[in-house]
């Protein structure tokens, strides 16, 4: 027999192997400190999890036995009731992610084009290899802004089918000024804009509304960040009305189960009350950001999301970010360190409750006088 191996498509058989992070319950046997003890801060997870009356209903839950609503249609007529807007302009998704994915596999074609602008997200380049598309990376600016002149200038050279922003933007938290994304929009490429933690931003930040009145605008979000369901896998995403019929033919006709749709209907339903939690997130982001500011060996940056993005000064803290992400890990505190360009002297510290703050900075301070001892 020839070689079975050769049947596998070739772009993902060079694939690099993915690195999943490690899940929580092995990491918490690997140090030996009980899962309940550790401090979670990697993930920029809602400490609070869903709320009572979410839990209430999961419990409950009479139908899942049943497959769900191929068309989410009481998840997408809240949503529409929510976030005014039409329910024919919204589709929702095991996640963000799963939409991501969704939506290259509607525009692009093996050798199209899509541009990142990295620092961000991790999921849009791999996603892009899955689909066996290039991506252009246009680097933002070492403040994290995006830089619109080399984004226009790339748009026009390589043509490409999909330009992914984020707002605000993982790692940093930082936004897209209004103007700069008017300027991307007036390109001849399907915007997707990421708003997964647009709800600790200002209001008013969002530029939801805007898809039913423009053709190359796509915003994505998601339940998993101010809702507290990351484990339930809910999402959504709003689209120009001549892209949906594309959208409901690939789309998996199950991809949102039983429990995530009554999860984040129960979560809109009570949406006053998720204010107030993404309030607390919002004033111990702030309480945070003074405390790290505090420490001389860290440049903190500005967020308007729930983490906060820190430049480790090495020779001031005599260790570098990669080394204060592993000390810290080896006292049951998880922050996250990315060994990716521009991102190499930074670690991204989610917002959890004031006690896992006052831990966080604790270490953080106790690694810095040993530095400099
Ligand atoms: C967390 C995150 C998502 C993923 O959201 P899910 O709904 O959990 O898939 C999407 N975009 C960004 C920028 C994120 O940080």
């Amino acid at each position: 027999m020839t070689n079975i191996q050769t049947l596998l498509r070739p772009h993902i058989a060079d694939m690099p192997p993915y690195h999943p992070i490690l899940p929580f319950e092995v990491l918490s046997e690997q140090l030996g400190i009980p899962a309940d003890r550790i401090i979670k801060l990697d993930a920029n997870e809602n400490p609070y999890g869903p709320l009572p009356q979410v839990r209430a209903a999961l419990a409950e839950l009479p139908y899942a036995h049943i497959y769900p609503d191929p068309e989410s249609r009481l998840l997408r007529a809240a949503l529409a009731d929510y976030h005014h807007v039409p329910a024919e302009n919204l589709l929702a998704g095991a996640g963000a992610d799963e939409l991501i994915d969704l939506v290259m596999r509607v525009f692009l074609n093996p050798g199209d084009a899509i541009i990142n602008c990295p620092p961000t997200f991790g999921m849009y380049p791999f996603d892009a290899d899955v689909n066996n598309a290039q991506t252009i990376s246009i680097p933002r600016h070492s403040d994290f802004s995006l830089d619109i002149e080399s984004l226009e200038l790339a748009t026009r050279k390589y043509s490409p089918k999909l330009l992914f922003v984020t707002s605000p933007n993982n790692p940093d938290g930082g936004l897209i000024p209004r103007g700069d994304l008017d300027r991307l929009l007036a390109l001849p490429v399907m915007v997707v804009l990421d708003e997964a933690y647009v709800e600790f931003a200002p209001p008013g930040t969002s530029r939801m509304r805007e898809v039913v009145e423009r053709e190359n605008l796509i915003v994505l979000r998601t339940f998993s960040k101010w809702a507290g369901l990351a484990g339930l896998r809910v999402g959504f995403g709003a689209f120009p009305g001549w892209l949906m019929p594309h959208l409901w033919k690939v789309k998996q006709p199950y991809n949102v189960s039983v429990a995530a749709s009554v999860a984040a209907r129960v979560s809109l339903e009570s949406a006053g009350e998720l204010g107030e939690v993404g309030a607390r997130l919002i004033a111990e982001r702030e309480r945070m950001v003074g405390l790290l500011r505090a420490i001389p060996w860290l440049e903190v940056f500005p967020s308007q999301a729930n983490f906060v993005l820190c430049r480790v000064k090495a020779r001031k803290a005599g260790r570098d970010a990669a080394q204060v992400k592993a000390e810290l890990a080896r006292e049951g505190i998880l922050i996250r360190y990315f060994e990716k360009p521009g991102l190499r002297d930074c670690v991204r510290i989610s917002v959890g409750r004031g006690e896992e703050t006052d831990r966080v900075v604790e270490a953080l301070v106790k690694i810095g006088n040993h530095g400099n001892s």
